[in-house]
């Protein structure tokens, strides 16, 4: 196996003749990332003989051994487990008293601990999308039929769960190559996976990204027009007496 060196550091040592060197971070300061996790905050977690080698760790897969907030006994999962949900098997237990009800493909649901990156547009767009129909607030993922990134279910930006819609919002980011190349191929898996279980994706595009899938809105910004547009294809895909049962304030002059 070749040795790989990620920009965050992790990886070969850097006197390491032959190790390539990678443009992005490691897989798991990736998932820390998008979690809204530090590194710190794992470390407070694992036990305490594990530290070290996990200081270094780049698997999102490798399993540590872990110590409970709630005082439970220690557990073994693996990073992601631990980064996305309750890796603990008795606050799994307690929590899937209400999340049983929600296991199968398609259903959406609450995913406790789950805390996805959420740029100010993003809140942005929820807000002016509350303002015109009803949100589910109470779920954050939806259960799929076959594993996407070794889970099975995905986490959309937004869900209007009684229509069967995700809503993504995509820009470049600062980097200018978010949601371009390999992660614009994974976003059309994920459109894939959420379709095969009954949902429809609506795409916003901003900041000169190309359109994505059957429904998308291209925009400089998001603003009223943008989510009109938005309501418009929830009629489009779902019809518009479904949308009308959500519409905020009765019919709305168009
Ligand atoms: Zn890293
Ligand atoms: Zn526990």
């Amino acid at each position: 196996m070749v040795a790989v060196r990620f920009r965050c550091g992790h990886g070969a040592a850097p006197d390491d003749p032959s190790a390539v060197g990678i443009r992005r971070a490691c897989p798991l300061c990736m998932l820390l990332d998008e979690t809204q996790r530090t590194r710190a905050e794992l470390l407070g977690r694992v036990a305490p003989a594990q530290r070290r080698p996990l200081m270094a760790e780049t698997r999102v897969g490798a399993e540590y051994e872990w110590q409970c907030r709630r005082g439970h006994d220690r557990y073994r999962a693996t990073v992601i487990d631990v980064l996305t949900g309750t890796g603990c098997a008795k606050c799994r237990a307690n929590a899937a008293g209400a999340g049983a009800a929600a296991r199968e493909a398609g259903m959406p649901f609450m995913k406790p601990g789950l805390r996805v990156g959420t740029s100010m547009t993003e809140q942005r767009l929820r807000a002016l999308l509350g303002e015109r129909i009803r949100l589910h607030h109470r779920a954050n993922a939806v259960r799929t039929a076959r594993m996407f990134y070794g889970r099975q279910e995905v986490w959309p930006d937004i869900l209007v769960a009684e229509l069967r819609v995700a809503i993504e919002y995509d820009d470049p980011g600062r980097s200018g190559r978010a949601h371009r190349g390999l992660k614009e191929g994974s976003d059309v898996e994920k459109d894939a996976v959420l379709r095969e279980v009954g949902w429809e994706v609506i795409r916003i595009r901003a900041g000169g990204l190309e359109p994505l899938g059957p429904y998308s809105v291209v925009c400089r910004t998001v603003n009223a027009q943008v989510v009109d547009e938005v309501v418009r294809l929830l009629g489009v895909i779902r019809g518009e007496a479904a949308v009308a049962r959500l519409r905020i304030g009765g019919a709305v002059a168009s």
